[in-house]
């Protein structure tokens, strides 16, 4: 094996070990609270029990079950489900989701989400700057994903992250039939920035997608155009014909078992090691090895925002431009590009790939023909690339 074979190696595992240790220690320290909110099917619900019984047997607090019937009374306790005017059926599906609300928030630490939402704002500033002013380089890049699965992954956890709203709202929906509001605010505040300039949240605040492009990056050359052991693009139509196609068997066994898909192999729980299985350590290890060949194998084949993103994108203010009287049609940024996005973008296919807005065709481009700007994207002149 050649030295840089090696190194690469060294550093991939160093890094995949690093994050996994050290997210241990900071979960402990920021002492996550319950994961996972009380399965429906375990919940007991009799015609003949009171409603201080239905609390009890369940661990549900009284103030959860008053609610749920706009009681505000404690002596209303007394009464049974059968005498709340409503079918059993009724009330329980009142209290279940009442209570899957609680829960949500009860999950939540509501310190630390607006701190990380304020902290992402002022991190896409920075590096959108870098690119606005042609600055990023192939090893600010690299420090730019250290920090950004430092600060959002390993200090901050694993949640909130872009993929978990998608996720999260589709389970919680499909199985208690409630959409939590906070979460549903956080998923347009992520969609906002991908309107804003294209996928920068996806790019760079993405705790995950961070660690994926970190490790791409290990395996190029100096200018980051190429890799050093090969990498492969896959074709967009395979990846996000099999990225639909998850998305749609995710949401049916959401809602029809329901079953969360995602959960048994997210590899977001890198930041909260305590919870990975076997099964999804293996699936981890899997996408950790393959990000070294393949540019973000997670987002482009199996992530619910990724796709979300993607569909957004296409009405992004900032995006990725191409000055057609600048360019020589000498095809750098095609070649440099981890993705078939630049080619899309170039050439005004129809279907453009997820351009995960970072930066390596701007640098590369020896024209300064591509910039990070407003406006709508042109055709290239008939014949251009012939010259
Ligand atoms: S597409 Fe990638 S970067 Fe975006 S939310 Fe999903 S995992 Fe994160
Ligand atoms: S077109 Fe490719 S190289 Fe350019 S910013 Fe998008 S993903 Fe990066």
């Amino acid at each position: 094996m050649s030295n840089k074979k090696l190194n690469i190696t060294l550093l991939f595992i160093l890094t995949s070990f690093a994050v996994i240790i050290f997210s241990f220690y900071s979960t402990k320290i920021w002492s996550e609270k319950k994961e996972e909110i009380t399965a429906t099917h375990n919940l007991l619900f009799k015609t003949e029990m009171t409603l201080e019984e239905v609390s009890k047997k369940n661990k549900i607090p009284s103030k959860v079950i008053l609610s749920a019937f706009q009681f505000t009374s404690p002596s209303k306790l007394t009464l049974t489900l059968g005498e709340t005017g409503m079918s059993l059926e009724q009330a329980k599906v009142k209290i279940v989701k009442r209570f899957a609300l609680y829960e949500e928030n009860q999950t939540k630490n509501w310190f630390k989400i607006p701190l990380k939402f304020l902290l992402w704002f002022g991190f896409m500033f920075i590096v959108y700057r870098e690119l606005k002013n042609r600055t990023m380089t192939p090893k600010r890049r690299k420090i730019y994903y250290i920090l950004g699965f430092i600060i959002f992954g390993i200090i901050l956890g694993a949640d909130p992250s872009p993929m978990g709203t998608v996720k999260d709202a589709i389970t919680l929906y499909g199985e208690k039939h409630v959409f939590f509001a906070p979460r549903m605010v956080a998923l347009v505040i992520f969609l906002l920035t991908v309107f804003l300039v294209n996928k920068m949240i996806c790019s760079w605040g993405c705790q995950f997608g961070a660690v994926q492009d970190f490790i791409f990056r290990l395996n190029r050359n100096k200018k980051d155009s190429r890799g050093i052991i090969k990498q492969y693009k896959i074709p967009f139509t395979l990846t996000n014909g099999f990225r639909i196609a998850f998305f749609i068997t995710f949401t049916i066994l959401a809602f029809m078992i329901p079953f969360d898909i995602v959960s048994a192999i997210d590899p977001f729980k890198m930041f909260k090691p305590q919870f990975l299985t076997i099964f999804g350590s293996i699936f981890l290890t899997i996408m950790l090895v393959s990000s070294l060949f393949i540019y973000r194998p997670w987002c482009h084949l199996f992530c619910p925002f990724g796709l979300t993103g993607w569909i957004v994108e296409k009405f992004s203010w900032f995006k990725i431009q191409v000055d057609y009287d600048k360019c020589d049609g000498c095809l750098a940024c095609e070649k440099a590009c981890p993705s078939f996005a630049m080619e899309g973008i170039l050439r005004q296919e129809q279907t453009i790939p997820d351009c995960f807005a970072c930066g390596s065709c701007i640098e590369i481009c020896p024209d300064n023909a591509i910039s990070l700007s407003v406006g709508k994207r042109t055709a290239p002149p008939k014949d251009h690339f012939k010259k």
